[in-house]
């Protein structure tokens, strides 16, 4: 049987030209088996973050249009190199960028979203023989534009084509064997985990884990496209992630991670007046200037005044306190306070739907930690406790060992 797989590297796996020269080799063996494939590139280690910092070098407040052309280039430089080097090696491969491919998006120049992918391209190049190198991350927009998916969304690329062309699996290669109990850095005994639901992994990533982007997550859950997250410097089976019925049933009973995400910062405004439309007034302007808002408190109001908490990515704090500073005078609040040392711990596990039990347990390890709890949200299989980011390796540790989590 043919067969067809995508498969994903991320920048660490193309951090230099030997690397990429292994990926040639080893997506080669992938077609000498005769399936065919697919590759799909992140740009080479940290190319978008050295783009950003350039970018910010020229001017303070990059233009969003031409920084998402400038940050596309990452990801091309890649397939180009990475289709050389397979050409070297005697195989017929193109380099196609995100255009090329067919992939269209949204007009949110640097956090798109891929609305279809016309993949008639991508077949021509298949059914000549040949390997399509996909760039990552990217696409066009009706005003043939290029967009961008906002950070590390080279795997959305990835599960988006996968679903495109019909491909058996996606699979996203890393520098890490698969999803872990936790991080490894963090916590030596995390063990690896064989399998894990997209509704976990969806959550974990939404929790702030790097190990899967959550649109990638999302589009293998509404599609059924299965996904396997694996080394990409051997040839380990890493983890695969399935629907919530094909768990082994162990998976099904307890917390199955620990994710923490230091990308956080707080804004509180103090003293606004509590009537209807103070929240709308608040989130409607940021939720569409495309900044994704996350952990909200709001408190029981004092005489008729109250105050909103909230937390954004660092890199959207500036441009959140500029929205947010004149929307809270128009308001007559007191004040604006804001801090970028926040951090999210938070566990996840289908377990949780059925058990109760977990909250106190995760609000009773923290506390012996010594960690203070700052706010708390949860979902139906997650809770996320805001803390100080300097308490992050004592917080991820104890709720760790408070969940048994190096026990198979
Ligand atoms: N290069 C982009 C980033 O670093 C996209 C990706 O790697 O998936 O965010
Ligand atoms: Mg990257």
């Amino acid at each position: 049987m043919p067969g067809l797989i995508v498969q994903k590297y991320g920048g660490s796996s193309v951090a230099t030209t030997d690397l990429i020269r292994n990926v040639a080799r080893r997506v080669a063996r992938v077609h000498d088996r005769g399936t065919r494939i697919v590759g799909v590139v992140s740009a080479m280690g940290d190319t978008t973050d050295d783009l950003i910092a350039v970018a910010k070098r020229v001017t303070s407040d990059p233009p969003d249009r031409e920084l998402a052309l400038l940050l596309s280039t990452g990801e091309v430089v890649t397939a180009a190199l990475l289709t050389m080097a397979l050409r070297t090696e005697g195989y017929e491969a193109t380099a196609l960028t995100g255009f090329q491919a067919g992939i269209r998006t949204n007009p949110v120049h640097t956090k798109a979203q891929i609305l279809d992918i016309e993949p008639s391209r991508i077949h021509r190049e298949l059914d000549t023989g040949a390997i399509p190198i996909i760039a990552g991350y990217q696409g066009w927009t009706d005003d043939q534009d290029i967009a961008v998916l906002g950070r590390g969304g080279s795997d959305t690329t990835a599960v988006a084509i996968a679903i495109a062309l019909e491909a058996d699996r996606c699979e996203i290669l890393k520098d890490v064997d698969g999803v872990f109990s936790a991080d490894p850095r963090i916590v030596p005994n995390a063990r690896k985990l064989d399998f894990i639901s997209y509704e976990e992994i969806l959550e974990l990533a939404r929790a702030g884990s790097q190990v899967l982007h959550p649109r990638a997550a999302e589009l293998g859950e509404t599609y059924g496209m299965p996904i396997v997250v694996r080394s990409s410097f051997h040839e380990a089976e890493g983890t695969t992630i399935v629907t919530g019925d094909k768990m082994p049933l162990e998976g099904r009973e307890r917390v199955r991670a620990i994710a923490h995400d230091t990308d956080v910062a707080r804004i509180t405004i103090v003293g606004v007046p509590d009537r209807p439309g103070i929240a709308y007034g608040v989130f409607a302007p940021i939720e569409a200037a495309a900044i994704s808002v996350d952990v909200i408190v709001q408190n029981v109001s004092h005489q008729n005044v109250t105050d909103i908490s909230f937390t954004v990515a660092r890199t959207d704090l500036t441009r959140t306190l500029r929205i947010v500073e004149p929307l809270a005078r128009e308001m007559q609040a007191q004040d604006v306070t804001s801090s970028g040392t926040m951090a999210k711990v938070s566990i996840v596990g289908s377990g949780m739907v059925a058990n109760p039990g977990y909250a106190a347990r995760m609000f009773g390890a923290l506390a012996e930690s010594g960690c203070n709890i700052i706010s708390i949200t949860t979902s139906e299989i997650r809770i996320t406790c805001l803390i100080d980011e300097a308490q992050v390796p004592v917080a991820v540790r104890a709720l760790h060992d408070a969940f048994r989590l190096d026990e198979a």
